[in-house]
């Protein structure tokens, strides 16, 4: 037997799997486009590889780490998320798992911010109108309008990478922040932010002076026309503050009936029965949304009511879904650069064999 280093990867990253057979790995990829069963990984882990490449679609947990104990030495995941991770289980089998942070960041936040521009101004009906052939007038009114974006009020809940990048691209559009952060509160971004909104405001760039500040969870939905999510799926055994359904009845209904809410964090965070009502009844505006409870999302969705497509756009967890951020194999552009990284760091005994010291694994605490 050789003493290659041998990968899986549940699903093709690009030229990434390529740089690895370049250093002499063995990688084994699985062929088709969705995930494998679960039984597979756990055979594959069983057969003695060194490295896994994961994405969120893989449920990861004791039984897998069970089946590589003693062999399996690192769970690279291709995304930033990784709640489909047992974080638990992977310390306690002492197995490093590895995101890609960062890299998907501006992505994700543009895509929030085109998803709520596309929802506010009915981007989607509009085109609509004239692909099927009903654009029959120009009236000051009719057959609809959408709202401006511009000077509007915007709710960033949860701001980490992606919330803050959200916020600075919210600058350009002269809108009015209110943040919402349990764990962590940025008060020097948020200082930054109020200096360029004074300083455009002073030089005749903006017209009305805008605002950004931290707020109580109620406070943000109750102020906000737009309401952007960027948190991480938490239980409520994971967290003092889980995410788990954060917006619910109760919740939805604190927003104003003219605002929007826009998810590009995880499906979970949104209780997509309570959506959808929402959305019947008018207690807000409209909806669009990246991610949902049960991906792809299944045809007998009550977010499919065509009663409610005019104001619920869908998209297909397509936020970081663009071309250097997913595939990129350097490693600060690109999430495949990255993965590759986070295994290569750990399988070739970087930054001293230091797993604690190495900038993309995930459960440091078990390695300290
Ligand atoms: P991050 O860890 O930098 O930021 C998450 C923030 O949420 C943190 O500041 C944290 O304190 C905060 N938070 C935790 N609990 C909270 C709560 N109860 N209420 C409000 N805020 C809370 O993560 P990130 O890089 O900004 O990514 C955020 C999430 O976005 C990821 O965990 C992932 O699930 C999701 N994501 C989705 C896509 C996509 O394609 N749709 C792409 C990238 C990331």
């Amino acid at each position: 037997m050789d003493n290659k280093i041998r990968v899986f990867a549940t699903c093709d990253i690009g030229e990434a799997i390529d740089l690895l057979r370049k250093r002499g790995y063995e990688v084994e990829v699985y062929p088709r486009p969705e995930a494998p069963p679960k039984s597979l990984i756990i055979d594959k882990v069983g057969s003695g590889i060194d490295g896994l490449i994961t994405t969120l679609r893989d449920p990861i947990d004791a039984e897998v780490f069970e089946a590589g104990k003693g062999t399996l030495k690192v769970v690279a995941q291709i995304a930033v998320g990784f709640d489909n991770i047992n974080r638990a289980d992977a310390n306690r089998y002492k197995i490093p798992f590895t995101h890609t942070a960062d890299v998907l960041t501006e992505a994700t936040a543009e895509f929030a911010f085109f998803m709520m521009g596309a929802l506010a101004r009915k981007m989607w009906t509009a085109e609509h109108l004239t692909r099927d052939n009903q654009w029959g007038y120009w009236h000051p009114y009719l057959p609809f309008l959408g709202d401006e974006v511009t000077g509007k009020t915007l709710a960033v809940i949860g701001t980490g990478r992606i919330g803050l990048a959200m916020i600075k691209k919210s600058v350009g559009f002269d809108m009015n922040v209110l943040c919402y952060d349990p764990a962590y509160e940025n008060q020097a971004f948020v200082r930054t932010i109020q200096e360029v909104n004074e300083l455009r405001h002073s030089r005749g760039l903006s017209k009305e002076k805008v605002s950004i500040r931290y707020v109580p969870f109620e406070e943000a939905l109750d102020g906000a026309d737009f309401v952007s999510v960027h948190v991480p799926l938490l239980r409520a055994e994971d967290s003092a503050t889980p995410t788990y359904h954060l917006f619910n009845e109760k919740t939805l209904r604190l927003m104003r009936p003219t605002a929007y809410l826009i998810n590009t964090s995880r499906g979970p965070v949104v209780d997509e029965k309570a959506l959808a009502r929402a959305l019947r009844e008018n207690w807000i505006a409209g909806a669009a949304l990246d991610v949902y409870e049960k991906e792809p999302l299944p045809s007998d969705s009550p977010l499919r009511d065509p009663a409610i497509a005019d104001r619920c756009r869908l998209f297909p967890h397509f936020a970081s879904a663009a071309r250097i951020t997913r595939l990129s194999t350097d490693p600060d552009k690109g999430m495949a650069g990255r993965c590759a990284q986070g295994l290569i760091d750990v399988l070739e005994g970087n930054y001293g064999g230091d797993v604690a010291q190495m900038p993309y694994v995930v459960n440091k605490e078990a390695f300290k």
